[in-house]
């Protein structure tokens, strides 16, 4: 067993945290308030050269793994930029994934090396206003029209739709009844047609930066050759994003518990109360060593997962483990880290309040905690499905 790094996923720590550290904790609390995409954080990653990090290199991406971009999104997360910073750029690993691993020849040429400059920018099209938690609920629909799909229907939570030239969608092309739940559904890599999708925002706690939309679709037409592998086995295509996902959020709720952290630990040592700093007492000193803890606990469950991905081995339980670890102790340590900061833990300017806000999402999404746990209890315990 080998728990070091290679000589290139240090160097990419390095030259990825460089570059994040050069943007300060203003810009991404201005970012906030003015609710603005990070136009200027994205151009520069793609210029560097960071965002094809997952595309083949015959696509003129870096052909690397979920485990480089899992080091990549930890130290952008690690360097403060929170949610705000991450969310755009792990558009660019996890939902172009299904594309690599079951994109028609044509389709892969055609769109992944857009992707790898970050001349595309993607949103993900999953959940609907009925259907969350439940994927096999979905109902927007895909019907073949000779050389075509006309699409109908709508989506939720879609993030990035503001901006996005292009969707990873997916719609049922048989109905749940015809085929098993799970079956039925086909995965659309589709241009973002805005003649034919309307886009509404959603006004939201954390990440105003990024946006989060509910879209409605209509007539959205998708030509045959941007099905995403087989028709009918879009969710088991999927799941060669999902995996993945869980294992980045996961991986970024432990960067920005540490950023939280540090920020926690300077003011317990600058702080003096009782003319002695606030760090000599247990009862801040603990749950901050304690959250120190837990977050390498959850580190190394998200590099263990990333690694079973990328030797195509399952990981399943490992991926929703990370992730449900991982939101634990990145909350745990926000938490801490403003309780430490006692009122001013709540002004804007002492930075940790934004990312308190913005790790709240990772217990929701991209899967609840609730439902990680749902899937232990069944497909690693062997204990009767429950819903
Ligand atoms: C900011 C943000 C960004 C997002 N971005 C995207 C995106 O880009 N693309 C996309 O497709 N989706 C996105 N999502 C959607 C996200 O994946 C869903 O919100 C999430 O999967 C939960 O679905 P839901 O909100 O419909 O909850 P529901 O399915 O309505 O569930 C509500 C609650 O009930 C619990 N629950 C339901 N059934 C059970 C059960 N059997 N046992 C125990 N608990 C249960 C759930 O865990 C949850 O806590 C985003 C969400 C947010 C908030």
């Amino acid at each position: 067993m080998d728990f070091a790094l290679t000589e290139q996923q240090e160097l990419i720590r390095k030259e990825v945290a460089a570059l994040a550290r050069s943007f300060s904790l203003d810009y991404w609390l201005e970012k906030d308030k003015k609710a603005e995409y990070p136009w200027d954080w994205v151009k520069t990653f793609a210029q560097a050269g960071w965002l094809g990090m997952i595309i083949p290199e015959e696509y003129g991406g870096s052909g690397l793994g979920v485990t480089e971009a899992s080091l990549m999104l930890y130290e952008i997360c690690a360097a403060g930029a929170g949610t705000s910073g991450a969310s755009p750029i792990h558009f660019y690993v996890f939902p172009p994934m299904p594309v690599v691993k079951h994109g028609a020849e044509a389709l892969k040429q055609k769109y992944l090396p857009r992707i790898a400059t970050g001349e595309i920018v993607m949103s993900f099209g999953v959940t609907e206003p009925n259907a969350g938690t439940d994927t096999s609920r979905i109902v927007t629909r895909a019907e073949h029209a000779g050389d075509r799909f006309i699409v109908n229907g709508r989506k939720v939570w879609n993030t990035n739709a503001r901006e996005a030239t292009h969707m990873l969608l997916l719609a049922r092309t048989a109905p749940r009844e015809a085929a098993k739940p799970f079956g039925g559904m086909t995965l659309f890599f589709t241009e973002f047609d805005r003649s034919k999708i309307t886009v509404r925002e959603i006004e939201k706690l954390g990440r105003a930066a990024v946006d989060s939309n509910e879209i409605f679709i209509d007539g959205l037409e998708v030509p045959v050759e941007n099905v995403v592998g087989e028709v009918g086995k879009g969710f088991y295509h999927l799941l060669d994003s999902l995996n993945p996902e869980r294992i980045l959020t996961g991986i970024e709720a432990v960067g920005i518990g540490r950023a939280a952290l540090e920020r926690a630990v300077q003011y317990a040592k600058d702080r003096v109360v009782f003319d002695r700093p606030i760090g000599q007492n247990q009862a801040i000193a603990h749950p901050l060593a304690l959250a120190w803890a837990k977050l390498e606990q959850a580190e190394l469950m998200c590099l263990k997962a990333a690694w079973l991905f990328d030797n195509g081995r399952p990981c399943g339980a490992e991926a929703n483990t990370a992730k449900l670890l991982a939101a634990e102790a990145g909350f745990e340590a926000c938490d801490a880290a403003l309780q430490t900061h006692g009122g001013y833990g709540y002004a804007k300017e002492f930075y940790v309040e934004r990312l308190w806000r913005e790790i709240r999402l990772y217990k929701i999404a991209p899967v609840s905690q609730q439902m990680v746990l749902n899937y232990l209890s069944e497909h690693v315990l062997g204990l009767p499905k429950s819903y």
